[in-house]
C-alpha cells in the first residue's frame, strides 16, 4: 500500500493543500494498492506562480541549455525503467509488452525533442521583417490515465524545447507512474519552477489551469466532452490549445488485401492497449465479398488474444481500467446485441475465471449498420465492429461517416490503391499495411478529434508563438 502525500512546486516535493484521498485500484484484482492526496485551486495557484517565475529566466535560455535539459531528463528516467514499467501494469493493468513500449516512449520522448530542437528555426524572416518564434509562456499540461507518462513526457519534452514552463495535472487514477516519473525528474536537477506537478481531480485543479489567466496554453489529451469543457473555458483568456481527443477510427480491409496478414493486423489495431486507445481501429470495413473469409480469420484472431494478469509475459488484453470503464464497455455490448448485431466472438461478462478484475472478453460484432451505437460512439475496450460495403467509395463513403477523425488503417496489396484510398480518408493520421508509430510526424485529429498537431516540427510550433519585428 502507497501513499502519495506531495505534489511538486518550486522545485520540491510539498504537502498540498487540498486534504481529499483518492484510491488506487489495481484493476486486475480490485484490490487497494495506494492513496493519492489530491491538491486543490490553491495548489495549482502556487504552481502557476512557480511556473510564472521561472518563465522569466527559462524563456530566454539558449537551445543548448534546453538540450542539455532534456538530456538530463532522459538520464534520469531512464534509471527508473523497470519501475515505471511494473507501475504502468499494477496501476494501469498494461500487458509486460505493451507496458515497456510506453515507457519507451516516453523515455524517447526526450530524445526525438532535442533532433526537433536542434533544427528548429527560432529566428525567420518574412517579407521584410524578423519573425520571432518566442515561448507562450505557462503551459497546462492534462493528461489521461491510458498512457499518462507518456503523454506527460512529450508533452514536457516539447514545452521545454519551446522555453516554456509547465503546471502538469496528471491523471488522478495514475499517481504511482507520477510519483516514479517526479521522483526521476526531480534527481534530474533543473532549475525549479520550470516544471510543477499537481496531482489532482479534473473539475478542479484542470478547471484552474483552464481558468487562470496566467496560463498560456492548455495541452490536453483525454475525452472529447472533457476537451470542449476545456476549449469553452480557455476561450476566456484566450489560450492556445492542443487537444487529443476520441476516435472511432475506421479500418478498410480493401478486396486485395492478403487476409491472413491483414486481419490479425485489424484485431491488433482494435485491441491495442486493452482496447483503450484514441488511435484503436474499432470500426473494420470488410468488402462484402469476402466477409465470411474476414469472419473465420478473426474468431481465430480472437481466440489468440489472451486475456488475464497483466503481469503475465502471454498476456494479451489486460484489464479496464476501473469497475466504471469496465460498465461502460459492458453497456456497449449489450446495446450490440439490443441493435441487432451478431457475437462473432466474446459477449457480456466477464472471461471465465476473471472475475474478480475488469476484464472484459474481447469482442467482435458483426452485422453492424452504420446507424448503431457500436458503429458510432468510442467504447474505449476491446471491441470491433465489422461493417461490409460494397465498392471503395462506399468504403472511403463509410470510413468518413463519424464526428471523428483521428485515425485509420487500410490494408491492401497494390500500394498504389491503398494509398489513393488513405488520401480520401478524413483523420490526422492512416496507417497504411501497418500499425507502426511515426514520432517526428505530426498527431492529431481531423474534425471532434481534436485541435492542433503533436510531434516533431508541427508540434513545436504549437507552444511559440510568432513575434514581427518590422524595421523602418
Ligand atoms: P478524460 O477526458 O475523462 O480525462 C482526461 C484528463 O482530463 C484527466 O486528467 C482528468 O482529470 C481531466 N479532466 C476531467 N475533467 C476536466 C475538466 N473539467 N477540466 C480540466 N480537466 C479535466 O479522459 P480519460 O478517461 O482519462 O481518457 C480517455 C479518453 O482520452 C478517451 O476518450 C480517449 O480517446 C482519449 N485519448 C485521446 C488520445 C489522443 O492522443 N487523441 C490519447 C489517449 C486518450
Amino acid at each position: 500500500m502507497k501513499t502519495i502525500d506531495k505534489i511538486y512546486i518550486n522545485g520540491a516535493f510539498v504537502t498540498p493543500h487540498g486534504q481529499e484521498m483518492f484510491d488506487l485500484i489495481n484493476p486486475a484484482t480490485n484490490q487497494l494498492i495506494g492513496q493519492v492526496r489530491l491538491g486543490d485551486e490553491t495548489d495549482a495557484q502556487l504552481a502557476i506562480a512557480s511556473a510564472k517565475e521561472a518563465f522569466k529566466t527559462f524563456s530566454l535560455s539558449s537551445k543548448e541549455t534546453r538540450i542539455q535539459y532534456l538530456q538530463q531528463l532522459y538520464d534520469a528516467l531512464y534509471k527508473r525503467i523497470d519501475d515505471l514499467t511494473a507501475a504502468t501494469i499494477e496501476e494501469y493493468g498494461a500487458p509486460v509488452s505493451r507496458a515497456k513500449a510506453s515507457t519507451e516512449m516516453a523515455l524517447d520522448a526526450f530524445l526525438h525533442a532535442q533532433e526537433v530542437l536542434a533544427d528548429f528555426e527560432f529566428e525567420r524572416t518574412a517579407g521584410r521583417s524578423r519573425v520571432r518564434m518566442e515561448p507562450l509562456g505557462v503551459v497546462g499540461i492534462i493528461t489521461p490515465w491510458n498512457a499518462n507518462a507518456n503523454f506527460i513526457c512529450g508533452k514536457l519534452a516539447t514545452a521545454i524545447s519551446a522555453g516554456c514552463t509547465a503546471v502538469i495535472k496528471p491523471s488522478e487514477m495514475s499517481a504511482l507512474q507520477t510519483q516514479i516519473v517526479l521522483e526521476a525528474f526531480h534527481e534530474a536537477g533543473l532549475p525549479a519552477g520550470i516544471y510543477n506537478v499537481v496531482n489532482g481531480l479534473g473539475n478542479v485543479v484542470g478547471a484552474e489551469l483552464t481558468r487562470h489567466p496566467d496560463v498560456a496554453k492548455i495541452s490536453f489529451t483525454g475525452s472529447t466532452a472533457v476537451g470542449k469543457t476545456i476549449a469553452r473555458g480557455a476561450v476566456d483568456t484566450m489560450k492556445r490549445v492542443t487537444l487529443e481527443l476520441g476516435g472511432k477510427s475506421p479500418n478498410i480491409i480493401l478486396d486485395d488485401a492478403d487476409f491472413t496478414k491483414a486481419i490479425p493486423m485489424a484485431v491488433a489495431a482494435g485491441f491495442m492497449n486493452n482496447g483503450q486507445a484514441c488511435i484503436a481501429g474499432t470500426r473494420l470495413l470488410v468488402p462484402e465479398t469476402r466477409l465470411d473469409e474476414a469472419k473465420a480469420l478473426l474468431k481465430e484472431a480472437v481466440a489468440n488474444a489472451k486475456v488475464g494478469d497483466p503481469a503475465d509475459d502471454s498476456t494479451v488484453i489486460g484489464p479496464m481500467v476501473s469497475v466504471k470503464q469496465y460498465e461502460r464497455v459492458q453497456s456497449y455490448i449489450q446495446s450490440g446485441i439490443e441493435q441487432g448485431a451478431e457475437v462473432l466472438a466474446g459477449g457480456p461478462g466477464h472471461p471465465e475465471g476473471l472475475e474478480a478484475g475488469n476484464f472484459v472478453k474481447p469482442t467482435v460484432f458483426a452485422n453492424v449498420t452504420p446507424d448503431m451505437k457500436i458503429a458510432r460512439e468510442e467504447i474505449f475496450g476491446p471491441v470491433i465492429s465489422v461493417l461490409t460495403y460494397k465498392t471503395e467509395e462506399e468504403a472511403i463513403a463509410m470510413a468518413n461517416d463519424t464526428t471523428y477523425g483521428l485515425a485509420a488503417y487500410v490494408s491492401g496489396t497494390n500500394e498504389e490503391r491503398a494509398r489513393k484510398v488513405a488520401e480520401q480518408i478524413v483523420a490526422g493520421r492512416v496507417m497504411v499495411n501497418s500499425l507502426q508509430h511515426d514520432p517526428m510526424a505530426p498527431f492529431g485529429g481531423f474534425k471532434q478529434s481534436g485541435i492542433g498537431r503533436e510531434y516533431g516540427t508541427f508540434g513545436l510550433e504549437e507552444y511559440v508563438e510568432p513575434k514581427t519585428i518590422i524595421r523602418g
